[in-house]
This record gives structure tokens, C-alpha cells and sequence, in this order.
């Protein structure tokens, strides 16, 4: 039977202590034992069901994770308190001192950042690729390679990793293909597709409400287990632990993601058709212009659509920062960073949320000034939303430049 995600978020059950439809959350930081010996095997990670200390694990958090477990398709999974506290757990327990990484060079900053300037300092290189060139990315491979790390749908450039592709190479050389699918929820499945291990931020689509920051790392009891260890795992030991409170709010919003996505996506698609029927440089998988188009719709599961994430060079920072300003006036969206909200959040990567890779190198990867990245809201008439924002391209000359 196909992989269907939303079904397996709502086949779980889970009641509340006194039979509340959503279970209880665990307001505890520590927890008590009827006896000292279930103590001792708790610690010794031999006491399923037994929890401990909430840097360890929460019920709530439990909760939330096996939902992203089931979402995932992975045996289990652990939260965390963002999704950089999620990424470098990760990346520490595949990884130490003189072993390497693969990775695509289109990923969020703060990740770029991490493995360009924090990992070399714990003596863990990494050489970065063109992820959409398979021979590229199996030629930097090195025997002291363990991980292939990509995003499904990279941060801010939108290329689509070739998951499958990688997954090959990952098991001929014995690496972890780690997908970070924050962009992508519910529309592309990692794991089916054959990656390793899945990380998401989940402050940005599966949250959907911009008030939380959270992550997730799906993947075998196995990885979970060693990244929960109390003498060596690294999301015990780094305490990038996610509250009882905030799971609980998650997993709630988690609820509804199926119907969210589907509305990011079909807003994106007719936006994206449109930005380009005028004439814009508009990068959406959906386009058949996207040069991963027919790739990204053999992945994608039925029904999520291409997502929520487009973007259009408007030529030059001074017009895309005037655009910007211009459509927050007209409240057709806030000029922020992160994704995944009700309303359109707008923002230039290239002096925002990719700063930190050097100019020079955001020429080579093709993030040039003018690019403006979108996370389209779920807009109830998306159809007003357009009109209004090419008038607004039309009193800014945006269309004219762009057509000339
Ligand atoms: N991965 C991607 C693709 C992102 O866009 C971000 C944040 O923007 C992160 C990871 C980091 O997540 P967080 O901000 O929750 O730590």
C-alpha cells in the first residue's frame, strides 16, 4: 500500500489522563520511582516507559515525536528545542575529529555556517557541492566521509536534492544520507525515498503559527538511542531539549498540516504561474521551467503539491527591498524571515537568512541581490493577493525592467 504521511499522524491515539481527546501534558522536569533498582535501569537505558529527567525525554515530547515518527515513516524520533538543535546532534554523533562531511552548498545559513566555521574547530570538514550533480557529489567523497547531507528543497534556492540518487551513493560508499525536509513536509517522504535519517525546524510549516522555535530528528530506535545516552549522546549532552509545553502546542498544529500544505502549495503554484506569465525570473518546482521539475513530481506524494516556497529576482537589492517594503504596506505580508505562516512572509536571503555565506560564494551558487523568497500564506483569495502585488510591481517598475 502507498506511503500516506497525514494518515499515519491520524491513525495514532493517544488519550488524556482522565479521557481528554488530547493526551496530558507532563509538566515535570524530574520524574519519581517506586523503586531505586527502576532508577538504576532507567539510566542504564533499560527501562522502556520509564522516564527520567526531561532533558532526557517527556511524555509530551513522546507524544509529538512518534507523530513525526509516523509522518517520517522512521521507527521513532526525538524533538528538540529548534531545528539547529536538531542538526547538530546529528551531525556531532555521525561525526568526530578527522572524519568528513558531503554537503550541498544551497542549505540554510545557519547550517552552512556550522559546518563551515564551528565543525572545522571540533576537526569535522566538510566539502560543499552542487547537490543536483550526482558525479560531483560521489567524486568529494573521501574515505573518511560519513555523512551526505542536503535539504529536500533547499534554503532560499529551491533546487531539489535527488534523494533517491543520493540514497544510492550513501549506501555504496556506507554514509548516512541525512535530508534536513523543513521546506517540504508531508509533500516529499525522505525515508521512502531512502535517506537515512530526516530533520525538520519545526517552526516553520508544521507548526504553522510562527510562535515557537522546535526541530525533530526522525530516524532508527538505534540513532535515537545513541543520541539520548546519558555517558555520550549528543542531544543529552548538548541539552537542546524541547519543553513539555511547547510539544503540546506542536503536536496540536501538527493536526491540520495536511490542509495547510495543501493551501500553501496551491497559492505558491498560481502565484508562481503568474510572476512568470509577467514576465519575473520565478523559481518554483512546480514550473516546468524549474530545471528539477519532472524529478520533484516523481518524488512528491499525491495531493501536498509543490509547497509553499517560491522566489523572483527583481534585478537588484534597492528594488526587491522597496517591493518588500511597499507589499507589507498594502498588508499583503510581513517583511520577516522563517516560513510556513498564515500570512505571505517575504524576505532577501542574500543580507538576511544566507548572510553568512561570503558574497563571492553566493555569486557562484546563483543567489544574486535582487532575489526575493517567498512563503506563501494561505490567503483565501489568493487571485486579490495577486492583483494587488503586480500593482505593486507596476508602480515600481519591478515588470517593466524585467520584461525589457
Ligand atoms: N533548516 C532549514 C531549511 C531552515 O530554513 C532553518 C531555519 O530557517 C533551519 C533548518 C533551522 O531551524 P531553527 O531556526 O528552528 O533552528
Amino acid at each position: 500500500m502507498a506511503f500516506k504521511p497525514a494518515n499515519n499522524i491520524q491513525d495514532l491515539q493517544y488519550f488524556g489522563e482522565f479521557g481528554g481527546v488530547n493526551p496530558s501534558i507532563s509538566d515535570s522536569s524530574t520524574y519519581t520511582f517506586l523503586s531505586a533498582k527502576t532508577m538504576f535501569d532507567t539510566f542504564e537505558g533499560n527501562a522502556d516507559g520509564c522516564y527520567l529527567y526531561s532533558r532526557h525525554s517527556t511524555p509530551s515530547n513522546f507524544y509529538l515525536g512518534e507523530a513525526l515518527a509516523a509522518m517520517e515513516g522512521t521507527e521513532t524520533a526525538t524533538v528538540t528545542a529548534s531545528g539547529m538543535g536538531a542538526i547538530t546532534p546529528v551531525l556531532l554523533q555521525l561525526c568526530g575529529n578527522g572524519e568528513h562531511i558531503v554537503s550541498s552548498r544551497t542549505i540554510y545559513g545557519g547550517t552552512y555556517a556550522f559546518l563551515k566555521n564551528f565543525a572545522p574547530r571540533l576537526g569535522i570538514d566538510t566539502t560543499f557541492v552542487d547537490i543536483t550533480n550526482l558525479e560531483t557529489v560521489e567524486a568529494a567523497i573521501t574515505p573518511e566521509t560519513k555523512v551526505l547531507y542536503c535539504e529536500s528543497v533547499s534554503n532560499p534556492l529551491l533546487e531539489v536534492a535527488d534523494v533517491k540518487g543520493l540514497a544510492k551513493l550513501a549506501k555504496k560508499y556506507n554514509l548516512q544520507l541525512v535530508v534536513d525536509n523543513t521546506f517540504s513536509p508531508l509533500s516529499v517522504s525522505p525515508k521512502k525515498l531512502g535517506a537515512d535519517i530526516v530533520i525538520h525546524s519545526l517552526t516553520k510549516f508544521i507548526n504553522g503559527s510562527s510562535d515557537t522555535v522546535g526541530g525533530v530528528v526522525c530516524g532508527t530506535q538505534e540513532l535515537i538511542d545513541q543520541l539520548r545516552n546519558v555517558n555520550d549522546g549528543a542531544a543529552m549532552l548538548l541539552g537542546s531539549t524541547m519543553d513539555s509545553l511547547r510539544a503540546a502546542s506542536i503536536l496540536k498544529n501538527l493536526r491540520t498540516l495536511h490542509i495547510r500544505m495543501q493551501q500553501h502549495s496551491y497559492n505558491a503554484n498560481y502565484l508562481a504561474k503568474k510572476f512568470e506569465d509577467a514576465g519575473l525570473k520565478t523559481v518554483y518546482p512546480g514550473l516546468k521551467s524549474h530545471p528539477s521539475h519532472n524529478l520533484f513530481k516523481s518524488m512528491i506524494n499525491d495531493k501536498y503539491g509543490y509547497g509553499g516556497m517560491l522566489t523572483i529576482d527583481v534585478g537588484s537589492l534597492n528594488k526587491a527591498n522597496a517591493l518588500m517594503e511597499l507589499m507589507q504596506e498594502r498588508n499583503l505580508g510581513y517583511l520577516a524571515v522563517s516560513l510556513g505562516f498564515y500570512k505571505t512572509l517575504f524576505s532577501a536571503p542574500g543580507s538576511s537568512t544566507s548572510s553568512e555565506i561570503p558574497e563571492e560564494e553566493q555569486t557562484e551558487m546563483g543567489l544574486s541581490d535582487g532575489l526575493i523568497r517567498f512563503s506563501i500564506g494561505l490567503d483565501a483569495d489568493i487571485e486579490r493577493t495577486y492583483d494587488m502585488m503586480h500593482q505593486c510591481m507596476i508602480e515600481l517598475n519591478i515588470l517593466e525592467h524585467e520584461i525589457a
